[in-house]
């Protein structure tokens, strides 16, 4: 799979660059990470044997500020996946206009077969292996897939044993009382709630008409499944690693989500008064629901899970991708031809990155924000954002995927090209 990830993710800057001009120099630059580390973890076993865990860490473009990304836990990790999830970390960081570059992380293992001590002791070695790579104003990772604020605190506390000094700015995410941020956990999905309550409404869609299926429930899709239910939409199907529930009426998430951190499964739950019946039939794969008939699909999980084998069957005219790289360039074609609309990754699950950036902010001056005032100014940026590449959309009659890239290209060249191209040399 992860093999034709980076040239999938190339593929969209060759798309984007039919329809902007920027200098030969930037395009040779973006084509290519400008460091990757690849490291073996050894970490001892509650068992008292060794395992090795390779682990890798890229950063794809320091152009625009010290680089920044997430990193994961998770068997399919190689260094091909983690160099395009740091390409587009960088499209993201310029779409959004934060003062970051890209990078990513990862670690190849299933963290579920690891002890809590064992997670630990990997997460502290992964920092000795890539202390040197990372730092407040070079590299600051983040949570992703399957790790989370209790790692990211470990990660923070590893860096600063070895600097011989308290560094929170290093890493983001972190609990709040190593300095994480209010509103930084619900960051992804709250920034995501905002660019489709900008969105729907020039489709006229409103709330109470609208239908929804979320595919993963963790962190992303977990909270954007409750944002949308509070506000009014029917969220009609969710689904997590095991598979997913559904009902046409809709479901009741709050409950579902109770249901889940207490079983780590997902089961459909009704409520009267203050009875809940769990309801187990229901049950639907993955992948049938992707091809539901809803208004609203939102891929929460993991990459390439539209591709050219099922982008035909799908029957959402909407698509808002919360996970990153859930659609293939492939299926992006076959997508586009259905009339479908696809609102991209490095919009739609910006708001992650930007509240980091404002935790990273608030580290560095040691003064916390209120959640109201960290979520009105995630408001203001992706509301923002989205309008200016909905413009560009339209101006140049293109989808929305090439006019976030197009918005994000701009302001990358702009930053390569003020440190000088062929121009300035051979005049
Ligand atoms: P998470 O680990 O909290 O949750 C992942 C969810 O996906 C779980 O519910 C898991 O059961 C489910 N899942 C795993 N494999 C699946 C499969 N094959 N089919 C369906 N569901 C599956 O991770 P997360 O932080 O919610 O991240 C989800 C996506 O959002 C990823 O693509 C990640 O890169 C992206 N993202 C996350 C953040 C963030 O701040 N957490 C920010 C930007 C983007």
């Amino acid at each position: 799979m992860t093999a034709t990830l980076l040239s999938d993710a190339n593929q969209r800057l060759e798309k984007a660059l039919q329809y902007v001009t920027i200098h030969e120099d930037a395009i040779e630059r973006l084509k290519f990470p400008k460091a990757s580390l690849t490291v073996s973890i050894p970490v001892r076993m509650d068992d008292g044997s060794l395992r090795v865990f390779q682990g890798y860490r890229v950063r794809y473009d320091d152009s625009r500020g010290p680089t920044k990304g997430g990193v994961r836990f998770h068997p399919s990790v190689t260094l091909d996946e983690v160099q395009s999830l740091a390409f587009w970390m960088t499209f993201k960081c310029a779409a959004l206009s934060i003062p970051f570059g890209g990078a990513k992380g990862g670690i190849t293992l299933n963290p579920k077969e690891l002890s809590k001590f064992e997670l630990e002791r990997l997460s502290r070695g992964y920092i000795d292996l890539i202390a040197d790579f990372i730092g407040p104003d070079i590299d600051i990772p983040a949570p992703d897939v399957y790790t989370n604020p209790m790692i990211m605190g470990w990660m923070m506390d590893q860096y600063s044993t070895i600097r011989r000094q308290i560094t929170p700015a290093v890493v983001t995410g972190k609990p709040l009382t190593m300095g994480g941020s209010l509103g930084r956990e619900t960051a992804t999905a709250m920034g995501a709630f905002f660019t489709i309550q900008t969105l729907m409404p020039k489709y006229d869609r409103r709330p109470e008409e609208t239908t929804v299926a979320v595919q993963g429930f963790g962190n992303a899709g977990s909270v954007i499944a409750e944002l949308l239910f509070r506000a009014g939409y029917k969220v009609v199907a969710v689904s997590d690693s095991q598979g997913g529930v559904y009902a046409p009426e809709g479901l009741d998430i709050p409950s579902i989500r109770q249901f889940k951190e207490s079983t780590r499964g997902i089961k459909a739950v009704y409520c009267k008064g203050t009875v809940c019946n769990s309801i187990d039939h229901e049950v639907l794969t993955n992948a049938e629901l992707l091809e539901l008939d809803v208004d609203i699909l939102v891929p929460a999980a993991l990459e390439n899970q539209i591709t050219g084998e099922n982008a035909a069957r799908i029957r959402a005219p909407f698509i808002f991708e919360v996970a990153n790289g859930p659609i293939t360039s492939a299926a992006d074609q076959i997508l586009e031809e259905k009339g479908i609309q696809v609102f991209p990754d490095i919009l739609v699950n910006a708001g992650g990155v930007t509240v980091s950036y404002f935790e990273w902010v608030q580290n560095r001056c040691g003064y916390y924000w209120s959640l109201e005032e960290v979520n009105q100014r995630l408001k203001e940026k992706m509301t923002r954002e989205t309008e200016l590449i909905w413009v560009i959309s339209h101006e140049l009659s293109c989808s929305m995927r090439t006019a976030a890239y197009v918005h994000a290209l701009k302001r990358l060249a702009e930053a390569i090209e003020a440190k000088g191209t062929r121009d300035d040399y051979t005049s």
